[in-house]
């Protein structure tokens, strides 16, 4: 059934089949519903109207009032352009236009009073605004909004005569036919318990905003309505997971016990012992677990991982770990397999380059259940990888694989779904981290083990390199190891090698006395291996590198980490590089190489860095200056989607809008009730008009 909502935005009054065709294409808008969401950028206050001496270029938009003294055209071809000189009382300025100049040129006469508005810009000490709205001035007949609507348009839209002015006049026909149509999409309760505006109301006051209060709790009600229907999904998600997906018993403590006595290297930090403890939980309970196990770099969640997977073996359940990298995979392995061994298990590494009668042999023990661990990379989701009853897979820095990836997983034991733990050290505030993975169970490692000295990060600049080259000899002559990284340049693979070797020259260059490693992303992966091996064991003294070692790679000896053209990376990707060092009992130290003019953003990333080690205040930092949309994973979460809330900034509208979800679902899972239907009709309605995303986030 073709509702209301769903007609074809051409049949409002002034809009058309072909400027119709002109908005889908531009805007993507479509539908009636389609442009009721439309919502404005901001609103711009027409109550004030300046005079012309009060102008300068450092104000955004202003709104002046006066007459046109005289009009004349300029320049020929391309660099043709109208301008008109404007006049008020206190003094004059130039308005300009590059574009429609025929069609200014009948619009405007002299002697007539226009209210002008636009962005004044300061060229040699003269004010000019330029394509400003003209409009004639009417003086009490028209009641200036405290909040004009302001809509995006675009440079097709404006040529075709679609500007915000226009959009605004189209939203007025529709929101008032639409108005009697618009059917509350929340329950009483809600609406009540969070004294929300009713969904029609908000509608009228976003586009025509009757004053700041009331355009304040529009915008509420609006944003709590979007964050209420992605946590609703994605708390139904988990609990048809809960309910539907067995998972297997997993509860015999004895080999963790016999480890803790016997091999346990270091005492556990709170921390871990909580994560252990919440996983557990979970692996007895029956039901299948899905948790996600965040700890910034350093935080010891291999140890985590590792207590799990002894879990699901003393209980005659096998168990897998996947790393995103061969590097990794294989430390994991070496690490790990010294605490097997102790514990008298059978483990195996499975990476792409394992030749294939060692492979067969790791397919037999897998079968069989004569191998206990398997550790590797993406390896292990082939086919031919069967188990013989897998009870846990885990997965490390699960933001290097995809949904596909993750749900392959699912399918590795025939009678029971495996119980998964997914690691991060992506630290994600935790409203993110709601909406990205708010259907999986979150643990967190928010303490790093005892008697590390934390990072002392510095902030160094091409003047300094000769100091700085004087430290890495000390250090080294310590004993310890040196990492310096040089940034990715995407716009050129060969910028990018020239860099790094020209690093690699200049470092063997100033210190021949010490074996340098090199690592990038240009070489095969054998010999990366090889070269990474080196510098694990402590053969080479310095690693020359692109961002290919920012993962995982723990080499405790190493203890200085030196970024070149620090201003070149993001924040996570800083606070990822760092984490290398500061593993070992040593003082570590970061240095930040930049050039000496460094953007706004820029110094922001550096000051940060140097200011702080915690990862979640290092996120909540990126998240402010990226904006959620190019974070990991964004894009299957819903909040690309989202059209009114910012997750950086409506972190605690998200928090109540998830109680209320959370709420609703305990009180009437199967939204069942008679005071539940419209939350019901919208979610039919939502899934109507969505992909249906993976059930695993
Ligand atoms: P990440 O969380 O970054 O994966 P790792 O698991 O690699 O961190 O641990 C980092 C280092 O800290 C390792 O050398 C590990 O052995 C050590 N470690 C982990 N837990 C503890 C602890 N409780 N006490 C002391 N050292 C620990
Ligand atoms: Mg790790």
């Amino acid at each position: 059934m073709a509702s209301f909502f769903d007609t074809s935005i051409e049949y409002i009054k002034g809009v058309g089949p072909q400027k119709a065709q002109l908005l889908n294409k531009e805007l993507n808008i479509f539908t009636y519903a389609d442009l009721l969401q439309y919502y404005p950028f901001r609103y711009e206050d027409r109550t004030k109207f300046y005079k012309i001496n009060e102008l300068h270029g450092e104000l955004s938009g202003v709104q002046i009032k006066g007459t046109i003294r005289q009009v004349e055209t300029i320049g020929e071809g391309r660099k043709k352009r109208l301008v008109a000189h404007f006049q008020d009382e206190t003094g004059q300025i130039e308005l300009v236009w590059f574009k429609g100049i025929q069609w200014v040129l009948k619009k405007i006469s002299l002697k007539t009073q226009y209210v002008v508005f636009g962005k004044p810009t300061e060229f040699n000490r003269k004010i000019n605004i330029a394509h400003p709205e003209l409009e004639v001035y009417v003086p009490a007949a028209e009641q200036r909004s405290f909040h004009q609507p302001v809509y995006n348009t675009t440079e097709k839209l404006k040529a075709k005569y679609i500007d915000s002015k226009a959009i605004s006049k189209m939203m007025a026909e529709l929101v008032r036919a639409a108005l009697p149509q618009l059917q509350e999409t929340l329950s009483p309760d809600i609406l009540a318990q969070y004294k929300l505006m009713s969904k029609a109301e908000s509608i009228r006051q976003i586009h025509f905003p009757q004053g700041e209060e009331l355009l304040n709790r529009a915008r509420f009600r609006l944003k709590f309505e979007e964050f209420f229907y992605v946590q609703l999904r994605l708390l139904k998600l988990k609990l048809t997971r809960t309910e539907k997906y067995k998972g297997q018993v997993l509860a015999d403590t004895q080999l963790l016990n016999t480890f803790y006595k016997d091999h346990l290297p270091f005492e556990l930090t709170g921390a871990q012992k909580r994560v252990i403890k919440e996983a557990y939980a979970d692996m007895r309970s029956g039901k299948q677990m899905n948790r996600l196990v965040q700890g910034d770099v350093g935080s010891g969640k291999t140890m985590v991982a590792f207590i799990c997977m002894l879990l699901s073996v003393s209980s005659g359940a096998q168990t897998c770990l996947m790393a995103p990298t061969e590097i990794l995979a294989q430390q994991h392995y070496i690490g790990l397999k010294e605490y097997a061994d102790m514990l008298g298990l059978k483990i195996a590494l499975l990476t792409g380059s394992v030749r294939t009668k060692a492979r067969r042999e790791i397919h037999a023990g897998l079968e069989s259940g004569a191998l206990h661990i398997l550790i590797g990379t993406h390896a292990l989701l082939e086919d031919k990888v069967q188990f013989k009853n897998l009870g846990l897979a885990v997965v490390d820095e699960q933001h290097r694989f995809g949904v596909a990836q993750r749900a392959k997983l699912w399918t590795k034991n025939e009678n029971y779904y495996p119980h998964v733990l997914v690691m991060t050290a992506t630290p994600i505030p935790r409203t993110l981290a709601m909406t990205l993975y708010g259907d999986l169970d979150l643990s967190v490692i928010d303490e790093l083990p005892a008697g590390r000295k934390p990072i002392q990060t510095v902030h160094r600049y091409e003047k300094d390199r000769l100091r700085v080259f004087g430290f890495i000899k000390e250090e080294i002559e310590k004993g310890r190891q040196v990492y310096i990284v040089y940034p990715l340049i995407e716009e050129s693979a060969t910028l990018d090698l020239k860099h790094v070797h020209d690093g690699y020259e200049s470092i063997t260059r100033h210190f021949p006395q010490y074996p340098v490693s090199i690592v990038h992303g240009d070489m095969k992966s054998e010999a990366k291996d090889f070269e990474m091996q080196r510098f694990i064991k402590g053969e080479t003294k310095i690693m020359v590198a692109t961002t290919v070692i920012e993962v995982g790679v723990n080499v405790p000896n190493a203890s200085v980490m030196i970024i070149e053209n620090a201003e070149r990376f993001g924040l996570a990707q800083l606070h990822q590089l760092r984490g290398r060092v500061g593993r070992g009992a040593e003082q570590s130290y970061c240095i930040l190489m930049t050039k000496y003019e460094l953007s706004k953003d820029g110094k922001t990333r550096i000051g940060t860095m140097v200011r702080t080690n915690n990862g979640f205040e290092i996120a909540d930092v990126d998240l402010h200056l990226r904006g959620p949309g190019d974070l990991m994973g964004t894009q299957q979460s819903g909040i690309a989607d989202l059209l009114i809330a910012d997750i950086s900034k409506d972190g605690p509208i998200l928090s109540l809008a998830r109680d209320a979800a959370t709420a609703v679902l305990e009180a009437d899972p199967q939204l069942a009730k008679p005071e539940n239907q419209a939350i019901l009709r919208q979610v039919r309605s939502i899934k109507k008009h969505t992909v249906n995303w993976s059930r695993i986030s």
